[in-house]
């Protein structure tokens, strides 16, 4: 095998093995170097995104939503479940076959396609070239273009040092082996919404302690009233906001975690404690000194609206680099550098990202909020449409929640698209679609949805930015 390619990608997460397959496919020789192992050492690709992120973490939250149903709510259906109970080694075992299979399936695509797989650590050398610490020993490829796709980490703070026992980051968090007593949680943010609700509905008591003083500043205010209630209030999670962690300990299997909060110091005793305050991106050592390579003081991959970096032929894509760490956002760039390298316009259009909570009800949007398009000065109009309106919503009894839209006044182009509630991960690419295609709130009030369906809270979410919506009083 010559060790000359076209291209080699750094990194196999969503971003890197996206873009090694859209290079494959475009003709061009590729390799992917990864170094993430298994438990038991094999290689396993896929990045944080299938081994200890998104795959897993819905894989816990599918299973716990089950269990908290068959106690709680299957009795409205008039189903009796007597002793439901929850094995959560068996939970946890499931979850590792869906990350096994879905990690294998990347390394077959990877067949299916001629990439080159290879297992170690990947650095970028001058001349682009990349030497590859592996297993076997090292390993140099020489690359017309070279792709860093090398992710983020979590981070890390000094007051909450974790050591996947008793302080999680959120690998340990998908692996604790019995249901805690109590739960805290540093950070509520995605990763802390999610895995406190996991451990929530198996029966954990739930602290969040969030620094900001407000909940999802990120989501449209209204929603994120909501929400925080819908967490807070009706599911019992403690969301403490305000709250500055400033020390922990571990004393006889219990984590004393001290905070401070505008009543002053605080403390609380949980039995687990997960540290989920946001990640940085992986780039120690990722390159030689004399590479060339320019990384921003936090250490993201400096890049132009095209992923290229200062180098020519070398770009960056997914969490290393600026923008929202979200995988579909790393794949979408993966796509577009494969088709700019064979001479292709690959183009992200970052203005349609969508976002996804996956709580319970979930949360997800794209596009503008209100208080974004209030802070621009955009002269905008708003129409709503609460879930407990549609008839398929009550038939499921998901009744909590609501569409938002907001549109430009003068042109009606849709700006901004919002959901709590049910299925809000699946209803939002609806809304992305249409947006991607810089359509109207009338094109959308003007699509025929199928009736019964939630889909119809975007449909009379539409109508309402008109004042027309049927089934609500405008
Ligand atoms: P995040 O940025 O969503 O939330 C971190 C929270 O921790 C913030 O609200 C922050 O204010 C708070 N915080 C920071 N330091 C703190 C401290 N010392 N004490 C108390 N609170 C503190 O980050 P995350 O939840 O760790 O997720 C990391 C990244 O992974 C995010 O960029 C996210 O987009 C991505 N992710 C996405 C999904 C998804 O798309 N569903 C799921 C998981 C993770």
């Amino acid at each position: 095998m010559s060790d000359k390619y076209d291209v080699v990608v750094v990194g196999a997460g969503p971003a890197g093995y996206v873009a090694a397959i859209r290079c494959a496919q475009l003709g061009l020789r590729t390799a992917c170097v990864d170094k993430w192992s298994d438990a038991e050492g094999k290689p396993s690709l896929g990045g944080t995104c299938l081994n200890t992120g998104c795959i897993p973490s819905k894989a816990l939250l599918d299973s716990s939503e089950k269990y908290w149903q068959a106690k709680n709510e299957l009795g409205i259906h008039g189903i009796t479940v007597e002793d439901a109970s929850m094995d959560v080694g068996k939970m946890l075992a499931r979850k590792d076959t869906i990350v096994e299979t879905l990690t294998k399936g990347i390394a077959g695509l990877f067949k299916a396609n001629k990439v080159d797989a290879f297992h170690g650590t990947g650095k970028l050398l001058a001349g682009k070239k990349v030497e590859i610490n592996g297993p076997d020993g090292v390993t140099v490829l020489q690359a017309d273009n070279v792709i860093l796709a090398v992710g983020s980490i979590p981070m890390s703070i000094p007051v909450a040092v974790v050591d996947n026992e008793y302080i999680l980051d959120n690998e340990g968090a998908l692996a604790i082996p019995e249901v805690p007593g109590h739960l805290g949680v540093i950070g509520a943010g995605v990763i802390g919404l999610e895995l406190g609700s996991v451990w929530k509905r198996l029966g954990s008591e739930v602290t969040l302690l969030e620094a900001l003083d407000t909940f999802l500043p990120a989501v449209d205010e209204q929603l994120s009233r909501e929400a925080q209630r819908a967490f807070g209030k009706t599911q019992g999670m403690a969301i403490k906001l305000g709250a500055r962690v400033t020390g922990s300990s571990i004393h006889g299997g219990k984590v004393k975690v001290e905070y401070s909060d505008k009543d002053g110091e605080q403390s609380i005793e949980v039995d687990r404690l997960i540290v989920a305050v946001g990640r940085r991106p992986a780039t120690e050592n990722i390159a030689d000194a004399d590479a060339g390579l320019e990384l921003d003081e936090r250490g993201f991959i400096q890049v132009d609206d095209h992923c290229k970096t200062a180098i020519p032929g070398v770009y960056a894509i997914g969490d290393a680099v600026r923008g929202p760490m979200l995988a579909h956002k790393g794949s979408e760039e993966g796509v577009a550098v494969a088709e700019i390298i064979a001479g292709q316009a690959g183009h992200v259009n970052y203005d349609t990202i969508p976002w996804v909570i996956y709580t319970h009800p979930e949360i997800a949007w794209v596009g503008i909020t209100e208080q974004e398009a209030k802070e621009s000065g955009i002269e905008y109009k708003t129409g709503f449409f609460p879930f407990a309106a549609t008839g398929r919503a009550l038939a499921m009894h998901e009744q909590g929640g609501r569409v938002k839209m907001i549109a430009d006044a003068k042109t009606d182009q849709v700006l901004g698209v919002h959901i709590l509630g049910p299925h809000a991960s699946e209803l939002i690419a609806e809304a992305v679609l249409a947006m991607e295609y810089s359509a109207s709130s009338e094109d959308i009030a003007r699509t025929i949805h199928a009736h019964p369906t939630l889909s119809e809270a975007i449909h009379e979410a539409a109508l309402s930015v008109d004042d027309r919506a049927i089934h609500k009083v405008n």
